[in-house]
C-alpha cells in the first residue's frame, strides 16, 4: 500500500532552483519575485509555504483562466525576451504575439470575474472560521479592523456584537486543532521569528477574566501624585504586561513574555523599588528577568540600531558597499538621498534604501 506524502515544501534556494529549471524569471528577478510573494501574502514562513490566499487564487485561476497560472506562459515570455536579445526575433513579432496571448487571457478573466470573486470569498472565509459564537450560535470568524488589527468577530454581525481580541503581533492563521471545551479552532500568529501559537481565543479570554491583577509597586508616572500602582496583568488577547492600576487614565506599561509562569521574588531593584521577576517555563531553570523596568531598558538598548548591519536587510557585503559610497553609520544612511545613493550602489534600489530609512525612523 502506498502512503500519501504531503507535497514537498521548497526552501528559498530550492524554490529559486525550481524557477530556474522551469525557465521562470531571470537570475536578477527571481529573488525579487519571491519577496513580492511574501509582500502580497501568497507565501509565509521560511522555508516559504503557500498561504490559503495563494491556494485559493491558484484554484480560482486554474478553474477560470488556466493559462495565467501555467509556468509555460511565463517561460514562453522569457524565451521570447531571450530571442530578442539574441537577435533571433524582432521586438515587433514578439510583442504582437505576447499581446495576443495576454488579451485572450484577460478576456477570459473578465468574463469570469464574478465567479472568481465568489470562489475566493468562499474559500478564504472557510479559512477564517473558528467555531460557534457563544451568544448567537452563528460562526466566529477572524476579522480585521479598519485600522488593520485582527480580532474575532461574529458572522452574525451587526445583529450580534460578540468579539474577542487577538494578540497584537503577527497575522492569524487558523489551525486544524480544535479546543474541545469551546469547539473552537486554535490560532497561530505568524510573525517571522516571533511566530507563536495563541491557542483557543475563548480560553485565552476566559483565563484573563478569571485572573486577578497582581500589584508589585508604585507606578513611576503617577504613584506619587495619584497613588497609581503597577500590577502584573493578563489581557484577554493572551498578552501580559506590567501596567498601571489607573489605566486608562495612566497608560504606563512594560511588556512581559507571553509564555511561562511569572513569579515575583523577594529581591528588590534598588533603583525602582520593584520586585525581581522569574519566569518558569517547563522544567528548565527559571529565566531571571529581574526588575521589569530595568529589563525593558536593556531590551530597548539591544534593539537600538547603532550599526549598519543592525538594519534588517543589510548584511556584511551591503554594509561594505554603503561604506564605500561614504555611508558609514545609520545616521549617514538616514540623511542620504535614496535616488542618488542608489545610483552609486550596484544591486541596491532606492526603494530598499527607503525601507531601511523607514526602520531608522521607527
Ligand atoms: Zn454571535
Ligand atoms: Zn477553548
Ligand atoms: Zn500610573
Ligand atoms: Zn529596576
Amino acid at each position: 500500500e502506498k502512503e500519501t506524502q504531503p507535497p514537498r515544501r521548497y526552501g528559498q534556494s530550492r524554490l529559486i532552483k525550481k524557477m530556474k529549471d522551469l525557465g521562470v524569471g531571470t537570475k536578477s528577478t527571481r529573488h525579487h519575485t519571491i519577496e513580492k510573494l511574501y509582500d502580497r501574502g501568497y507565501i509565509e514562513d521560511d522555508p516559504p509555504q503557500p498561504t490559503a490566499l495563494a491556494e485559493a487564487v491558484v484554484e480560482a485561476t486554474e478553474a477560470f483562466a488556466d493559462l495565467v497560472v501555467s509556468e509555460e506562459m511565463t517561460a514562453q515570455l522569457e524565451r521570447d525576451m531571450t530571442a530578442i536579445a539574441e537577435g533571433e526575433a524582432t521586438l515587433e513579432e514578439v510583442t504582437a504575439e505576447s499581446r495576443e496571448m495576454l488579451e485572450s487571457v484577460f478576456a477570459e478573466l473578465r468574463e469570469s470575474r464574478e465567479e472568481i470573486g465568489d470562489h475566493l470569498r468562499e474559500s478564504l472565509k472557510a479559512d477564517r472560521e473558528l467555531g460557534p459564537c457563544p451568544e448567537c450560535g452563528e460562526t466566529l470568524l477572524v476579522r480585521q479592523s479598519g485600522r488593520g488589527s485582527y480580532f474575532v468577530g461574529c458572522d452574525g454581525f451587526p445583529d450580534c456584537r460578540f468579539t474577542l481580541p487577538l494578540p497584537g503581533t503577527g497575522e492569524p492563521l487558523v489551525l486544524e486543532d480544535v479546543c474541545e471545551e469551546h469547539d473552537t479552532h486554535h490560532v497561530k500568529m505568524l510573525a517571522g521569528r516571533d511566530t507563536f501559537v495563541h491557542g483557543c481565543p475563548r480560553c485565552a479570554a476566559d483565563a484573563a477574566d478569571e485572573s486577578e491583577d497582581r500589584p508589585i509597586g508604585a507606578c513611576p508616572d503617577c504613584g506619587d501624585e495619584h497613588g497609581g500602582e503597577l500590577a502584573i496583568k493578563e489581557l484577554r488577547s493572551g498578552s501580559r504586561l506590567v501596567g498601571c492600576t489607573r489605566y486608562p487614565d495612566c497608560e504606563y506599561s512594560l511588556p512581559l513574555p507571553r509564555r511561562g509562569e511569572i513569579e515575583t521574588v523577594d529581591q528588590y531593584c534598588e533603583e525602582h523599588d520593584l520586585p525581581e521577576l522569574h519566569v518558569h517555563d517547563g522544567d528548565d531553570d527559571p529565566w531571571e528577568l529581574g526588575c521589569p523596568i530595568c529589563n525593558y531598558r536593556e531590551y530597548q538598548a539591544e534593539q537600538a540600531i547603532d550599526d549598519l548591519e543592525d538594519v534588517r536587510g543589510i548584511g556584511e557585503a551591503t554594509a561594505e558597499k554603503l561604506q564605500d559610497a561614504g555611508v558609514d553609520s545609520p545616521d549617514d544612511l538616514r540623511d542620504a538621498d535614496p535616488e542618488s545613493l542608489a545610483d552609486q550602489l550596484q544591486g541596491v534600489t532606492a526603494d530598499q534604501l527607503r525601507d531601511w530609512q523607514g526602520q531608522l525612523a521607527g
